[in-house]
């Protein structure tokens, strides 16, 4: 068996280690006798497997105690319009920050139920760059501000965490969580779907500011509403348990691994060499802003796209997988997440190079 050098947005490669862990526990969890799958989410043996998950990821990301994490279904589409129902009235205005594909989907959502204001746009540019603080036009009025750190399908990221003063400030943090340390308190609302960088697809993490639990909107429905999943210890109906466990065995390699200041560090070089492979041929490029490249989806183009498919198809040969760009946009996609090891990038740039030797 080889494994293989998986660039997939998401669902997205996982540590080896932490699926030889799930792999040696598969039949038989810490003598129970049973698979954690097999487990009952009320019984003693899956609470400490839930506990232990949320202690190690309070510790990683150094999340307050006036902060509830929840452990969710639905995806993080499913936050797109549970942050609205939950952090306003009929009637409210709410910022957006719009940067791409995912901003667009969480706006979209949010028109439903509120007025929604656009405070800054990177629409313009293509969405190759993220607005300035200082460009900011924040209501004086909005419930929250909502915007995407980092677009998945763009490779754009905020190379700043934006000031909103007493407004609480929502991120869909899906396709950056973890990957280096972020202040919490700095938040109203953090959330991610985890088949990134958390765990397997199935769950998403919510983390919610305390105050802004208990004030859903009437006729919310119960499981949308985030003071029944807080009241309920994410338990109120059956959490995806699987998921919830993995993310567990995530956390502790994370701890293992120095935590999220590691993290950083090796994403930092991960991302820097690979765009510098990129900005250093005339054969690939990227349109990103430098200031604004996301450290965990690299997307590239070729020069003449009518080698598109040789280089997929000859990539694939070489174990270096699912590197096509989304279909929005097409061209060449590496997200390197990470559980990409660092190995992996070197391969891919390695790959490059020696492609361009041959076609360019
Ligand atoms: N937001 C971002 C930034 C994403 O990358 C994705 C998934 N690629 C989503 C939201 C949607 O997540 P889900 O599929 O978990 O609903």
């Amino acid at each position: 068996m080889t494994r293989v050098y998986n660039f997939s947005a998401g669902p997205a490669m996982l540590p080896e280690a932490v699926l030889e862990q799930a792999r040696d526990e598969m039949l038989d969890w810490q003598g129970t006798g049973m698979s954690v799958m097999e487990m009952s989410h009320r019984g003693k043996a899956f609470m400490s497997i839930a506990e232990q998950a949320e202690a190690d990821l309070r510790e990683l990301m150094g999340i307050p105690d006036s902060y509830r994490v929840l452990f969710l279904q639905g995806g993080a589409s499913t936050q797109f319009a549970m942050v609205p129902l939950n952090l306003t009235a009929g009637g409210a205005t709410v910022d957006y920050i719009n940067t791409g594909a995912w901003s667009k989907k969480a706006i979209a959502e949010a028109k439903r139920f509120c007025n929604v204001n656009i405070a800054g746009s990177s629409e313009a540019q293509n969405f190759t760059t993220v607005p300035a603080q200082d460009s900011l036009q924040l209501s004086t009025d909005a419930a929250y501000v909502h915007y995407t750190p980092n677009e998945t399908i763009g490779g754009v990221e905020f190379p700043y965490v934006p000031d909103t003063g007493e407004v609480p400030l929502v991120a869909d943090m899906s396709s950056t969580i973890l990957s280096r340390p972020v202040e919490v308190e700095r938040f109203g609302v953090i959330y991610a779907g985890a088949q990134k960088n958390i765990g397997p697809a199935g769950l998403t993490l919510v983390i919610v500011r305390d105050d802004l639990i208990g004030k859903a909107r009437g006729g919310t429905p119960t499981m949308l509403d985030y003071k029944v999943h807080a009241d309920n210890g994410s338990m109120y109906n059956t959490p995806p348990t699987y998921a919830w466990y993995l993310a567990g065995l995530v956390f502790q390699w994370l701890k293992r691994n120095g935590g999220l200041a590691a993290m950083a560090e090796v994403n930092r070089r991960k991302a820097e060499k690979l765009y510098a492979a990129i900005d250093g041929s005339d054969f690939y490029s990227n349109p990103v802003d430098p200031a604004c490249r996301s450290w965990m989806n690299v997307p590239f183009v070729l020069a003449n796209p009518g080698l598109d498919a040789s280089f997929l198809q000859e990539a694939e040969a070489r174990g270096l997988t699912t590197l096509k760009g989304h279909r929005s946009v097409g061209g060449m996609r590496a997200s390197i997440y990470n559980a990409m090891p660092e190995a992996g990038v070197d391969a891919l740039i390695e790959f490059m190079a020696d492609f361009e030797r041959r076609h360019g």
